[in-house]
């Protein structure tokens, strides 16, 4: 089973990709992470195109197709992969299934994570993290050190209500292509609605196992 995942930043879907991966054993693949890694790496031959990033920019569609491409090369003998980050654009969704109908996979399901503007708010502007582990706490939990290193816990410079509405409304104009291109596909799409500052990521978890057991999936 192979599964995309969308949704905006703050929307939780990071932590369901790893509870899925959890559940299923399947294998996360999250472009943000893969990312990281080759800046990391200054003799990555994609090294210096990904310098962008820092810039605040884009990865062109190309390139993200590349990286792609050479993480799925390695996961031959995954029974499923999880795709967190990716695709962001219609050109990198038809460039997916190319990638995955050569490797005799395909797309099985969607699970597009549609978070309020309220929820959102309350997670992002209370979020505080751990400038050495990067942990991520919430300001309602209390703690002011990181648990694990004993860190002052920081705010993120862009964890603010400016910058969020428009992450949030850049990524809702630059997601409806996307959207409409797997809900015109074969593959089962899951909408979950979060509305509520109190769904815990497992009541989450739970929701999206049985909208898969309601269509048969696992
Ligand atoms: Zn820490």
């Amino acid at each position: 089973m192979n599964i995309v995942l969308l949704g905006p930043p703050g929307s939780g879907k990071g932590t369901q990709s790893q509870l899925l991966a959890e559940s299923f054993n399947l294998v996360q693949l999250s472009t943000g992470d893969l990312f990281r890694q080759i800046l990391q790496n200054p003799h990555h031959p994609l090294y210096d195109e990904l310098q962008i990033i820092k810039q605040g920019k884009l990865v062109s569609d190309e390139v993200v197709n590349k990286v792609v491409e050479d993480a799925l090369k390695k996961l031959t003998n995954a029974k499923g992969i999880i795709f967190d980050g990716f695709p962001r654009t219609v050109a990198q969704a038809k460039a997916l299934d190319r990638m995955l109908s050569s490797l005799n996979r395909k797309v099985d399901v969607v699970i597009d994570f549609n978070v309020t503007e309220g929820v959102l708010l309350y997670r992002l502007l209370g979020r505080r993290i751990c400038p050495n582990c990067k942990r991520v706490f919430h300001v309602n939990q209390g703690y002011i050190e990181c648990l694990d290193c004993k860190v002052k816990l920081v705010t993120r410079d862009d964890d603010n209500e400016e910058v969020i509405m428009k992450r949030f409304k850049e990524y809702k104009e630059k997601t409806v292509g996307v959207q409409e291109y797997y809900r015109d596909s074969n593959c089962a799409y899951i909408s979950l609605t979060i509305d509520d500052i109190d769904t815990t990521p497992e009541e989450v978890h739970q929701q999206i196992i049985s909208e898969l057991k309601e269509r048969d999936l696992v």
